[in-house]
C-alpha cells in the first residue's frame, strides 16, 4: 500500500490507495501519536512519502524511515493531478494559493512552481481571532457561527461612508474591515457577527494579494486549496466573487486540502 502524508502546522492530511481509489484521512497535528498508531494498525509494511513542516516529528514515530518530498512541489503536483481528474483545464500557467495555518502563493509555469508570495493571514488567524473575540475554540462551531452572523454590523461599507450620495466605486465593497466602531459602540455585535467579520477580513486580504499576484504573473486561473475552505462556504464565496470581479478564474478543487498528501503519494 502507498501512503502520502502532509503533516502541516494544524492538520495531518493522509492520502492512500485502497481498492484502486484514493482515500483520505485527517488528524490534528497535536495528535501525531494517534496518526502513527492509525497507520501502523491499518497498513502492513506500507511505502510512505511524507511532506510538510511537521514531517520529521511524525516520521520519527513510524516503523520504517519514510521518503520525503519538498512540500511546495508536492502541493503543485497534487493540484495538477486533482485538477486533471476533476476536468479543469488549467493550462500551463496558473497561480495556486494554499490557505493553511498561514497562506502561501505560488506561480506555476510549464509545470514548475515558484513561491511568489504569502501572508500570515490564514486559517490560523481565523481560529486565533475567533478565540480572542468570542472565546470559542472549536473549528466547526466557529464556522457554523460565522455562517449565521452579519458582517454588516461590524464592517464599514463604501455606501456607509457615502450615505446616500453616489460613490465612485461599488457601495457594497468593504471600505474598512471592522470599521463600524460607532455603530458597534451603540449596539454590540453578536459573536456570530464578529466571526463572520473575521472570515470576511481573511478572505478579502487573501483574495486581494492573490489577484494582484495573478496580474503580476499574467495567469488567468487561481486555484485555492487548503483546509481553511473546509465546511466554510462563506470564505469560498468571498474569494470566488472577488476573483471573478477582477476578471480572474477561481478554482476550488474537491479534496484540495489533500493536494500535498496526494503529491507525496504520487512520488511513490
Ligand atoms: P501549514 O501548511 O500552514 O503548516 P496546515 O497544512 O496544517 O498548515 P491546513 O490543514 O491546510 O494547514 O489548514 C489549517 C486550517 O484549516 C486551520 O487553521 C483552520 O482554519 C482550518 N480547519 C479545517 N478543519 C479544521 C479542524 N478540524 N481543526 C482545526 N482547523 C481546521
Ligand atoms: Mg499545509
Amino acid at each position: 500500500v502507498k501512503i502520502g502524508i502532509d503533516a502541516g502546522g494544524t492538520l495531518i492530511k493522509i492520502a492512500y490507495i485502497e481498492d484502486e481509489k484514493v482515500n483520505y484521512q485527517t488528524f490534528n497535528s497535536r495528535e501525531t501519536d494517534e496518526a502513527s498508531k492509525w497507520i501502523k494498525e491499518k497498513f502492513n509494511n506500507p511505502s510512505i512519502c511524507i511532506t510538510g513542516g511537521r514531517s520529521e516529528q511524525l516520521a520519527g514515530l513510524l516503523d520504517a524511515q519514510p521518503q520525503t518530498v519538498v512540500e511546495f512541489d508536492a502541493t503543485a503536483s497534487g493540484i495538477k493531478y486533482l485538477a486533471e481528474k476533476q476536468g479543469y483545464q488549467l493550462g500551463q500557467n496558473y497561480l495556486f494559493v494554499n490557505v493553511g495555518t498561514g497562506t502561501s502563493i505560488h506561480s506555476v509555469k510549464e509545470s514548475q512552481q515558484e513561491r511568489v508570495g504569502g501572508s500570515g493571514i490564514g486559517g490560523g488567524t481565523l481560529l486565533g481571532l475567533a478565540y480572542l473575540l468570542t472565546g470559542k475554540l472549536d473549528y466547526e462551531e466557529i464556522i457554523r457561527s460565522a455562517s449565521e452572523g452579519d458582517r454588516g454590523n461590524v464592517d464599514l461599507k463604501v455606501k456607509d461612508i457615502f450615505e446616500g450620495s453616489l460613490p465612485p466605486i461599488s457601495g457594497d465593497l468593504t471600505a474598512s474591515n471592522f470599521g463600524k466602531k460607532n455603530a458597534m459602540a451603540s449596539k454590540a455585535p453578536s459573536d456570530a457577527d464578529k466571526v463572520a467579520a473575521v472570515v470576511g477580513l481573511i478572505g478579502e486580504v487573501i483574495v486581494t494579494i492573490s489577484t494582484q499576484m495573478a496580474f503580476i504573473n499574467d495567469t488567468s486561473s487561481i486555484v485555492y486549496v487548503g483546509s481553511s475552505f473546509r465546511s466554510n462556504p462563506l470564505l469560498k464565496e468571498i474569494i470566488k466573487e472577488y476573483t471573478k470581479m477582477v476578471g480572474k478564474e477561481p478554482v476550488f478543487l474537491k479534496n484540495g486540502e489533500f493536494s500535498g498528501a496526494v503529491g507525496a503519494l504520487l512520488t511513490l
